[in-house]
């Protein structure tokens, strides 16, 4: 064992010095690196003697020369300093260091300092890696929602200063869930990717791309002229986007639907405005996409209308506000009442008797439709069994049945166990469905079977408003279409109305189904269908939809004979 007192400090010294793994220099009054340590020299790629007598400038960066000069001058005054710096590796490279100087004196002054150095190079990165991915979007590269947020804020109060404008645009991928769905999430990704870089492409200096969430985009123009301005950049977007994006020799189109808001010379929060953005959004979805919108302040009381609506919609539920009207449906020549189409009402509290078409499309969109459309299944066949029970004629109730509960998981196994607890036979309940159910072939077909085999009736509502697989047809077990009303309706004016009619009867035939016109309103209606063989109808010619009690009342006072007549 060596004992501390054979060692030489000069010896620890040196040791202590060369050897360290900090890197270590000592520096004279001129600024002249007078020592240099290995790790320094390893740090720096330069040999001692290219180093020795050579002034700290040759290494530092130059944007740091002043500032070292100042902590130096700080050191030679006697006081220990530590700071950031950098300095340029002989090969060229950037090397970030902490540097902690030491002043050493003797009796007199401080004479030279020693300058232990840190490479912090990783960690920096890190840091700024971690502050990129803060405020940069992981796949697409391009600023994320809090770095769109705050040059938001702070372009907001530049254009409030300058008296100019700011448009913000909320941009949305339509039926980005399609192709994501049908493609593949790689093809999505793809998409997206593009996307961005293509918007990328639509921004000049001062404005700001980013990719908000999802599919969502957002920019913000400053400097905006005019509405004329706006409309340019908007026509802007949908030209850089119109090109077809390619994904392995596919072509694929896309349209966005864009939502608008301008600071109009006010003081506006990037919150708001951003959010008005996206409520104009809405709208121009709802618009039927491809659209732009530009935000109105109506707009932002119909979003109110809706939240309104949703929570008295679910209240309704509670409170049992819902109510089946029936409105018969009966044969043209016999004039026997064949059926019922069992239509639902909300008996609102304030506003009275509410029509199905403005609440409808929000029960489906909240996901209430599902309860409340099994609770119609269920009224219409007890009010069946009921009706059956009292000894009137029997004949089937329709049921409308929204897409959403059609795509419904397990619907087939519901409506057996309705039809158990009512005690209805199947064949008295008729399934009203549209053509957009029939989309996905395969699906459709698969259920339409399950039903068939259960013995329900299927019919297709509003037959020829949608783009049906005509094809696919035949191989749905459908027992009827239902001609749409709005062909009805101009039966005796438009000729072209009156041919899809001819059409539609002519095909109903060719397929083995029945036909029934909606919406029969006048004699002369009645009497065009009865020529071209229409079977049968329903319409307020025959009665208006009504609630049980005077249905009930109509059925006991109705006579075929009301209708028959003119067969020429
Ligand atoms: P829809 O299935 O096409 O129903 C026929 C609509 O035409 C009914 O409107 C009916 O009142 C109306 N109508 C019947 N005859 C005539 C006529 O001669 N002239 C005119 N101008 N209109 C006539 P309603 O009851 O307002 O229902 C609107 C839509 O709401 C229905 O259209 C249906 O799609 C939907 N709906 C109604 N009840 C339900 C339901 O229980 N579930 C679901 N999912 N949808 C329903
Ligand atoms: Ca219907
Ligand atoms: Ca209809």
């Amino acid at each position: 064992m060596i004992s501390p007192a054979s060692i030489n400090n000069d010896q620890l010294l040196y040791s202590l010095f060369e050897f360290n793994p900090h890197a270590i220099t000592v520096i004279n009054r001129k600024g002249q690196f007078i020592k240099v340590n290995i790790a320094a020299r390893e740090l720096s790629g330069y040999t001692e003697e290219e180093l020795h007598g050579s002034p700290f400038e040759k290494v530092i960066m130059q944007e740091e020369h002043k500032k070292v000069l100042a902590y130096s001058q700080r050191a030679f005054n006697g006081v220990l300093q530590t700071f950031e710096t950098a300095f340029v590796h002989k090969e060229g490279y950037r090397i970030d260091l902490s540097a902690t100087v030491v002043p050493v004196r003797d009796s007199v002054r401080v004479q030279s300092l020693v300058v232990i150095l840190q490479d912090i190079t990783i960690s920096k990165r890190s840091l700024e890696r971690i502050k990129f991915m803060a405020h940069y979007d992981d796949m697409t590269g391009i600023p994320n929602r809090r770095f769109f947020r705050d040059h938001l804020e702070s372009a907001l109060q530049i254009a409030l200063n300058s008296n100019s404008n700011l448009a913000v645009f909320y941009l949305d991928i339509d039926r980005f869930k399609l192709y994501n769905d049908s493609f593949g999430h790689d093809v999505g990704n793809m998409l997206l990717m593009q996307v961005a870089e293509r918007l990328m492409r639509c921004v000049s200096e001062g404005d700001v791309a980013a990719r908000m969430e999802g599919d969502e985009f957002a920019i913000f123009y400053t400097d905006i002229v005019g509405i004329e301005n706006v409309e340019k950049l908007a026509k802007q977007i949908y030209q850089q986007l119109e090109q077809p994006f390619q994904y392995q020799g596919y072509d694929l189109h896309i349209t966005v639907s864009i939502g608008i808001s301008m600071n109009t010379n006010r003081q506006i929060s990037a919150d708001e405005i951003m959010k008005n953005a996206d409520i104009a959004l809405s709208k121009a979805k709802e618009m039927g996409r491809n659209t732009s919108q530009f935000y109105t302040i109506s707009m932002e009381q119909s979003t109110l209308d809706r939240l309104k609506l949703e929570t008295d919609l679910r209240l309704a539920i509670q409170r049992d506000e819902f109510e089946l009207y029936y409105q018969p449906q009966v044969d043209i020549f016999t004039g026997e009442i064949i059926g019922m189409e069992s239509l639902i009402r909300w008996n609102h509290p304030l506003k009275g008797i509410v029509a199905p078409d403005s609440f409808i499309p929000l029960l489906e969109e909240c996901g209430l439709i599902i309860p409340v459309g099994e609770k119609v299944i269920e009224w219409a066949c007890r009010q069946n069994v009921a009706w059956q029970n009292e000894g009137l004629p029997k004949f089937p109730i329709a049921v409308n049945l929204s897409v959403k509960q059609f795509l419904q998981p397990g619907i087939v196994d519901r409506i057996r166990d309705i039809l158990l607890e009512t005690s209805l036979e199947p064949g008295y309940l008729e399934l009203e469905i549209t053509e957009s159910v029939t989309l996905d072939v395969e699906y459709a077909e698969n259920i339409l079977n399950d039903l068939q085999r259960l013995g329900v009736l299927i019919s297709i509502d509003d037959f020829g408003t949608g783009y049906s697989s005509l094809r696919y047809l035949k191989r749905f077990p459908i027992s009827r279409l239902k001609i749409d009303r709005s062909f009805v309706r101009d039966i005796m004016v438009d000729q072209n109305d009156a041919q899809i009619v001819q059409t539609i009867i002519a095909m109903a035939r060719h397929l083995n189904m029945n036909v029934i016109a909606e919406g029969v309103e006048t004699e002369e209606q009645l009497n065009y269908l009865r020529r071209h063989q229409c079977m049968e109808i329903q319409g307020y010619y025959i009665s208006r939809p009504l609630p049980v009690q005077a249905i009930t009342k109509w059925m006991g006072e109705w006579e075929p004979t009301h209708i028959s007549g003119d067969l020429s």
